[in-house]
């Protein structure tokens, strides 16, 4: 078998472990498809898995990388029904579907559910082993870095703002962290379901940007207190719906941003995993706490009809060659980002 260029890394840590490296270009499986990558999408995701999660074995050395865009250019046998050398994505999560979470569309809670680049080999490589169930063809009018900016952000922002908190017409919508991949998608999602967007930010900079992404309020949490803002906002009311991603005392602080019967959603905890909140608050406004993790395919396929026709737009912040990796995924530590950060190989 050939070989390929990829980045890898042989031992958990930080950005430093990450290295180049040839490595054996895999084979696909009877049901999975070899897909040559042409540009691949960073993910707080990949900070995880390099630093390592507790319970979780994955083989070493690893590539990691679940945001990919690419051509399909060779089918195992049951491979059936994936065009060859045509744009495609892939979508990030991998699970049996056949149970009844995948049958109805929540991938996610699949015994078998997987994250490529994270259980599996990614994407920060020439070349990537996924199931063909994984593969949903696009067009090729926009180009295959704005492709790669898509799958895991809108499917998760999809998630939470559709299926999970059913974000209505005129309601109101705190989104934390407008500036950040998955934030400049929450946004865009938001605005196309008729919402009331207001988004938190880190710098003046991103102001301007989240509000010609839709959003009506911009605060910026470095000069101001996001929870007076939002009250002064919302006419004391609070909102309707929180999308949080920070978790710790951000967390603490959303709930008191909500409105009676509100609902506030996670999907991450980048600032703390543990949060605390009075439980006699929570009942007596009658909000509603809940968990939101990745989405389905069902619903990554509705994504890319309407990133098709132009009504949700990917945001790329900048493209990085391959080898640039450490550089790369270090500006999103430093939260320098506004949008996605690209990788092409
Ligand atoms: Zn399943």
């Amino acid at each position: 078998m050939g070989k390929m260029k990829a980045v890898v890394f042989r031992k958990y840590g930080t950005t430093a472990e990450l290295e180049e490296a040839y490595v054996p270009i895999p084979e696909p499986g009877k049901k999975d498809v070899l897909v040559k990558v042409k540009a691949c999408a960073l993910n707080h995701l990949d900070l995880w898995v390099l630093a390592g999660m507790p319970g979780v074995k994955i083989s070493m050395p690893h590539i990691l990388g679940c945001d990919i865009a690419g051509e399909v250019v060779e089918k195992g046998k049951k491979a059936h029904g994936v065009p060859l050398h045509k744009p495609v994505i892939v979508a990030p999560g991998i699970s049996c579907g056949k149970c009844s979470y995948c049958k109805s569309g929540w991938d996610s809670l699949c015994a078998k559910y997987e994250i490529i680049g994270f259980q599996n080999d990614g994407g920060f490589a020439e070349y990537v082993k996924v199931p063909a169930r994984n593969i949903l063809p696009v067009t090729g009018k926009l180009g295959m870095e704005s492709w790669a900016a898509v799958p895991l952000v809108f499917l998760t922002a999809w998630h939470i703002l559709v299926t999970r908190a059913a974000l209505q017409k005129k309601e109101t919508v705190l989104i934390q962290a407008g500036g950040s991949g998955i934030g400049s998608a929450a946004i865009q999602i938001a605005k196309l379901l008729g919402a009331r967007v207001i988004t938190t930010v880190g710098s003046e900079e991103k102001v301007k940007r989240a509000k010609a992404l839709g959003a009506e309020a911009v605060i910026n949490y470095k000069l101001k207190d996001f929870q007076t803002e939002v009250m002064r906002l919302t006419q004391s009311e609070g909102v309707d719906v929180l999308f949080d991603h920070i978790g710790g005392d951000t967390f603490t602080k959303s709930i008191l941003c909500l409105k009676k019967k509100g609902r506030i959603v996670t999907c991450g905890a980048t600032a703390g995993r543990t949060a605390s909140f009075d439980l006699r608050y929570l009942f007596t406004h009658q909000l509603s706490v809940m968990g939101s993790y990745m989405g389905g395919i069902p619903e990554l396929q509705r994504i890319v009809r309407r990133i098709q026709d132009g009504r949700l737009r990917p945001v790329i912040d900048q493209v990085f060659p391959l080898r640039e990796a450490r550089q790369a995924l270090n500006r999103m530590v430093a939260r320098e980002n506004f949008g996605k950060i690209i990788l092409k190989p």
